[in-house]
């Protein structure tokens, strides 16, 4: 009797666990899958495999389900699972209905929110390995669901998933996982294993994909964009990553100041307690060396990690030291950094040093992501009306210096580069309205048509922060003492990188506005009926059509002179086209998706202008993964514009047969990097990633690793010597920013930088927006507007002068006499005052064009594209 008595409950309680939760059903653990343990020395799953397992197990758990939210560059899926209780996975629909609702106190009242908060649930995500190189956390992400749908955890699992959808991205980079654990697979074993990757680890951004998360330009930023402020909502958002070795195990939350203004200190709150937890609950696992409050600043620079807290997400980011891929390392005690061997309040507990393994670092993320999930259970209730109450506060409450709107007149210089920037902000969950009539603001008057972006609304701060100037604190060492860098960049100033007029209206005012579903692209006419048609040189597509038709054979000019056509006032550099009849077949669709208006003529014999030529084009790749180079080809891809990519050996030949540029191409492009870097002379440093662009640890514990020989080194002399033998025959050799040094040293290009050897204390601008002024009337200048805002990243201020009779030179844009800076931090003005930034230079039948700013920065600086474009499309050559 007592024993069937208690044996029957038992089988009862068994078999409703089968039924209801799953715990008991066959779950493959992430090592059996594998064949290896997670985190294992010199093992590395790859995005095939981590997204085969994620298959897995969806199909044997009824705890997780798996969502597509996008494809990378290169089409591979990017997945995303949801976890939660069974009951909370088959009411998806109504979690989500409920954060829209709490996002919109517009149309939801207090009472209803306070509803909702307890009926609906914490919507956590976190994100892994968007920097692919810091595998661990793709790698940990598979033991974090395992562990989830099998109550592995340090918490009531059932309890805590009962108030938590966790979504968890395995890697938002899949592309660089799959190249990057390729190429540690590869060497594994070798001399060159952990080495770096000569290339980069996005396709187009490297590094720089945690640079684009206010422009969306890459379609991962975009998929999980998506997931953040378009579909789930989630309040609570991670960003995992890794920082250099030697200095704390891991960072967790809270940021170090300064904090970007306008952001609602609840989120601040909100980011330091979950910080705290995962503080609290590493040291309980006995984890020590955990940092918090350094390094990491909470002035937004446009990564992943930080752009939720201008939408009123509670985001958090992780650090965890790094391994050299996945083999082990070890840190004598005296190789740790200053400041991470003493106690103090931000680090209360060092890590004495010794082995450190890729299992070292799953662990600490697999707790910090655990304590994260717990935290918003704990909170749940609180957490999804703190929700709903900043997004209330954001719309009723006027922030010190909050303007009342701000407009985009309809009249633009650019306009399909307008449409663009309405795209980003829509991306960013921006609402924009549309004026349906004429109207006055702060004393100004707008046509019909102009888009009004009004700050009261949910994500106020994101759209005040992408469209009003940054500036930067400004933040010493010691009182007088040198300026404290920014992370990354000072400034992003949509409309000013972009060159789109945009103004900033203080007082209410009243128009006939109509919310805008999708960005309003305008039909565009029937064209390209006559002889011949003009295309507007200020106009960025204008040149993206020219290149298309050039390549198609047609014939081509570009204007000389300010022209007026048909009533139009028309800015020198225009590109006049023959329409033939292999044109107009091309037209209308190109027409189409670059939204460009073409002006029909019939007769140009008045109009001055030279032919221009399709340009062969040449792009420099350094086996050194420079972000700059990549946004190059990026810039070009977007444009459709051809170009090959040259790597040393296509530079510099072989010793049997030197190379000869100039049959193949007519312009060869050089991005942003150092003179060392291209020739090879001695390791460069990698511009960005590090605190005010400086090389990031991470970045130099690579760059100092042994590389295969054929990736070694530079386009040496050799390059050079058939450098200057290309632009002797009449080639165009473009150096970006940071290149323009090699124009000066090994070509003799007669211009010097002037901001060489100034003390930091005497000058210091980190990427930041600076007034220039554009000769408009030269080629490089054309399509300009006489003043402009140019990216200034490590950039230069060249003083020219006159050369010897090989050479000559032109200056195409100059800093002004004063009010330099637009946006961001600068000191020692005086420095830049009527200094030269882009030079065009003439040496014996060719050109070098020193372009001293990052006039494409990021595939951001839409604005300056044209030093570069007409550097293509050179007039009379
Ligand atoms: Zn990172």
């Amino acid at each position: 009797m007592k024993r069937s008595r208690l044996v029957f409950p038992m089988a009862l309680a068994l078999a409703a666990l089968v039924l209801t939760s799953g715990v008991l059903r066959a779950q493959t653990p992430p090592d059996k899958f594998l064949g290896f343990k997670v985190g294992e020395d010199r093992k590395l799953a790859d995005y095939t495999q981590i997204k085969a397992y994620f298959e897995k197990l969806a199909q044997e758990s009824n705890k997780l389900k798996l969502f597509t939210i996008g494809e990378s560059v290169l089409k591979k899926p990017i997945i995303m699972a949801a976890i939660s209780t069974p009951e909370n996975l088959a009411k998806i629909d109504r979690w989500k209905e409920i954060t829209h609702k709490l996002r919109d106190p517009r149309t939801t009242s207090l009472d209803e929110a306070r509803k909702l908060a307890r009926e609906g649930k914490a919507i956590v995500l976190i994100t892994c390995s968007l920097h692919a190189t810091e595998v661990a956390a793709s790698q940990m992400s598979m033991e974090l669901a395992y562990d989830l749908v099998t109550g592995r955890t340090f918490f009531d699992a059932a309890k805590v998933l009962n108030d938590v959808v966790f979504l968890l991205v395995p890697t938002h980079n899949p592309d660089g996982n799959q190249m990057v654990v390729d190429w540690y697979e590869k060497y594994v074993g070798t001399q060159y294993e952990g080495g770096n990757m000569p290339w980069l680890y996005h396709v187009y951004a490297g590094h720089d994909n945690n640079r684009d998360w206010y422009m969306f330009n890459l379609p991962e930023t975009r998929a999980v964009t998506k997931v953040l402020y378009d579909d789930w909502l989630p309040q609570i958002h991670l960003d995992e990553h890794q920082q250099g070795s030697n200095g704390a195990r891991l960072f967790v939350p809270p940021f170090m100041d300064p904090p970007l203004p306008n952001i609602q200190p609840s989120v601040w709150r909100g980011v330091n307690l979950i910080g705290t937890e995962m503080g609290y609950d590493l040291q309980k696992q006995g984890m020590s060396g955990v940092v918090n409050g350094r390094s990491y600043t909470a002035w937004w620079i446009g990564a992943c990690d930080d752009t939720g807290w201008l939408h009123n997400v509670l985001s958090c980011l992780s650090e965890v030291a790094s391994v050299r891929g996945a083999t082990p390392i070890f840190i004598e005690p005296n190789e740790l950094q200053s400041g991470f061997y003493e106690k103090r309040l931000d680090f209360v507990d060092p890590w004495p040093g010794g082995w450190w393994r890729l299992r070292d670092l799953v662990d600490y993320e697999l707790v910090l992501s655990q304590s994260l999930i717990k935290t918003a259970s704990l909170h749940k209730e609180d957490i999804l009306l703190n929700f709903y109450k900043m997004y209330k506060n954001s719309i009723e409450l006027v922030d010190k210096g909050q303007p009342y709107a701000f407009v985009i007149p309809a009249v633009q210089r650019d306009y399909p580069t307008m449409l663009k920037m309405l795209e980003v902000l829509k991306t960013g969950g921006v609402e924009i309205h549309q004026a349906k009539a004429d109207f006055i603001a702060d004393g100004r008057f707008y046509n019909a048509g102009s888009f009004v972006v009004k700050t009261a609304q949910p994500y106020k701060t994101f759209a005040w922060a992408l469209l009003d100037k940054q500036k930067y604190p400004d933040m010493r060492q010691y009182p007088g003492g040198p300026p404290v860098p920014p992370y990354d960049n000072a400034a992003w100033t949509l409309p000013l990188q972009m060159g789109v007029l945009c103004d900033k209206v203080v007082e209410p005012f009243e128009a006939k506005l109509e919310r805008i579903g999708a960005v309003p692209y305008p039909k565009v006419p029937a064209q390209g009926k006559s002889e011949y048609f003009l295309l507007d040189s200020r106009v960025n597509a204008s040149y993206a059509m020219a290149v298309a038709l050039l390549k198609d054979g047609a014939e081509v000019w570009r204007t000389k002179v300010r022209a007026s056509v048909k009533g139009h006032d028309l800015q020198p550099g225009c590109f006049v086209v023959k329409n033939s009849a292999a044109v107009k077949k091309a037209l209308p669709a190109l027409a189409e998706k670059l939204d460009l208006a073409v002006l029909d003529v019939d007769d140009v014999a008045s109009l001055e202008k030279a032919p221009v030529k399709f340009p062969r084009i040449g792009l420099f790749q350094s086996w050194r993964g420079n972000a700059d180079e990549g946004w190059t080809r990026y810039v070009f891809d977007d444009m459709a514009i051809p170009y090959k990519t040259l790597h040393n050996a296509d530079i510099k030949g072989t010793k049997e047969k030197k190379a000869d540029l100039r049959p193949d191409f007519d312009v060869i492009i050089f991005a942003d990097e150092n003179t060392n870097t291209i020739k090879g002379t001695r390791p460069g440093t990698t511009p960005g990633g590090g605190p005010g662009g400086a090389e990031s640890p991470m970045a130099r514990m690579f760059r100092q690793s042994p590389v295969p020989p054929e990736y070694e080194g530079g386009i040496g002399q050799e390059g050079v010597d058939a450098l200057k033998a290309f632009v002797e025959k009449g080639g165009r050799l473009v150096t970006l920013n940071g290149a323009s040094e090699f124009a000066i040293s090994d070509f003799g290009a007669p211009a010097r930088n002037s901001l060489t050897g100034v003390d930091r204390t005497k000058f210091f601008c980190p990427t930041s927006i600076l007034r220039i002024l554009v000769d408009n009337e030269t080629p490089i200048g054309y399509g300009m507007p006489k003043e402009a805002a140019a990216m200034f990243v490590n950039s230069l201020a060249l003083d020219t002068f006159s050369p010897s009779f090989e050479w000559d030179r032109k200056v195409v844009a100059t800093y002004p006499e004063d009010e330099i800076l637009l946006s961001g931090w600068l000191l020692g003005e005086e420095y830049l005052a009527r200094k030269a930034a882009v030079v065009d230079t003439k040496w014996k039948d060719g050109r070098i064009i020193l372009i001293g700013i990052r006039c494409q920065n990021r595939a951001q600086a839409h604005g300056t594209y044209k030093f570069l474009l007409n550097a293509l499309l050179y007039p009379g050559i």
